[in-house]
């Protein structure tokens, strides 16, 4: 199937007009008509090649929601019409021991959307088992960043246990992941404090998304102050950062979760992490039965992400923005009605 969206050519990331194939839609498949798609730091990543891993050309967007246009003769889950959601891979072996116990995530086959052709394109076609299905009640555009975003936070505070009313969660990053955490987080009634680099984002972070505390994380007195009270930190941070004074927020037995991928890693401090019998650990995505609770989870406390939506020709300026965080929280393409006046 001819199809078109936005490519990178090279290392510049700049996007441009790009006409590709799909493949026919089969018995396992739907197709979907791309309506919104996010704008995740990993598009930004891989299109600036930061991890050495792009091939070009590359179309952007693995936070997809659209509707179904097609369905094969085995498709179960989804008939024409209804509303679905692509995320961070579109396959994987289906045998393995991860992809047994619904982790397809970590199946060593598992092929991310962004090693595809992604979502700033007009369609996608896909086997059902990696399509969600978005409840009615989800407005799209906003649901949209829970394809990626929002599974990145809501997996590990699932997985870590970091999801107690009452405990106390640390998000560090008010950006795109961070903003939903903070969400779910306030929704399962934990207490929060955003650490962040940009004091400019205090009042709307305490107003708006009802954040319990927040802490510059260049002001060594507000760190000092809340050292030892955190259960669990959820890093978020796209760039280079020291964990040291991370860890020393947690009180005893507190796990730092590391899903942000700063362009530099981290040196891991171990004395204080053997000091408080600390964990630091990861998390990718997730796999696809919890990415369906994470969106029902969503739609059932009205959760969305707070999105700035843009045209597809928008999409260079915002990449710039993104780099330099100049975004409230996510921004998210309004492919179906801008992408053809794009060309
Ligand atoms: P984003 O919207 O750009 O948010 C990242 C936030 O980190 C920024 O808003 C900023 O928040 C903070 N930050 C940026 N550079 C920093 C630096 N050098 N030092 C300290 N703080 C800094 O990005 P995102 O889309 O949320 O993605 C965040 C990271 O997660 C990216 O690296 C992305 O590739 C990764 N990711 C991982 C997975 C996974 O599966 N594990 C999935 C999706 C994304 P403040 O202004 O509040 O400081
Ligand atoms: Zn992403």
């Amino acid at each position: 199937m001819n199809t078109y969206g936005w490519a990178a050519r090279d290392s510049s990331g700049i996007l441009s007009p790009f006409h590709f194939e799909r493949r026919a839609n089969d018995d396992n498949d739907i197709t979907i008509k791309i309506l919104f798609c996010g704008i995740c730091h990993s598009d930004l990543h891989f299109a600036k090649n930061e991890a050495g891993m792009t091939s070009y050309p590359f179309v952007p967007g693995h936070e997809i929601v659209g509707e179904v246009t097609k369905v094969g003769h085995n498709v179960t889950k989804f008939k024409i019409g209804d509303k679905a959601g692509v995320g961070c891979m579109v396959g994987s072996c289906g045998s393995c021991e991860n992809c047994k116990q619904d982790l397809e995530v970590y199946c060593p086959e598992m092929i991310w959307t962004l090693k595809t052709f992604g979502g700033y394109s007009e369609n996608i076609v896909i086997d059902e088992h990696f399509a969600v299905l978005i409840p009615n009640s989800l407005p799209l555009h906003g649901a949209a960043p829970l394809l990626c975003a929002g599974i990145t936070v809501y997996s590990p505070m699932m997985y870590y246990g970091l999801c107690k009313p009452g405990q106390h969660l640390g998000v560090v990053g008010l950006g795109g992941l961070g903003h939903v955490a903070v969400k779910f987080a306030k929704a399962l009634g934990m207490k929060v404090t955003v650490i962040s680099t940009s004091p400019s984002k205090k009042n709307e972070a305490v107003e708006r998304l009802g954040v319990d505390s927040f802490l510059v994380s260049h002001d060594q007195e507000q760190l000092q102050g809340a050292m030892g009270t955190m259960d669990g930190i959820i890093d978020t941070v796209s760039g280079p950062h020291s964990i040291l004074p991370l860890i020393n927020l947690l009180k005893t037995n507190g796990k730092l979760v590391a899903v942000g991928v700063p362009t530099e890693a981290p040196e891991i401090p171990y004395i204080p992490l053997i000091m408080g019998r600390k964990l630091i650990g990861g998390s990718a995505a997730g796999g696809m039965k919890e990415t369906q609770e994470m969106v029902d989870f969503a739609a059932k406390h009205n959760i969305i992400a707070d999105i700035e939506v843009i045209p597809m020709d928008y999409v260079n300026t915002a990449m710039e923005r993104l780099a330099k965080g100049d975004v409230k929280y996510r921004f998210v393409i309004d492919v179906a009605n801008t992408l053809n006046s794009s060309f």
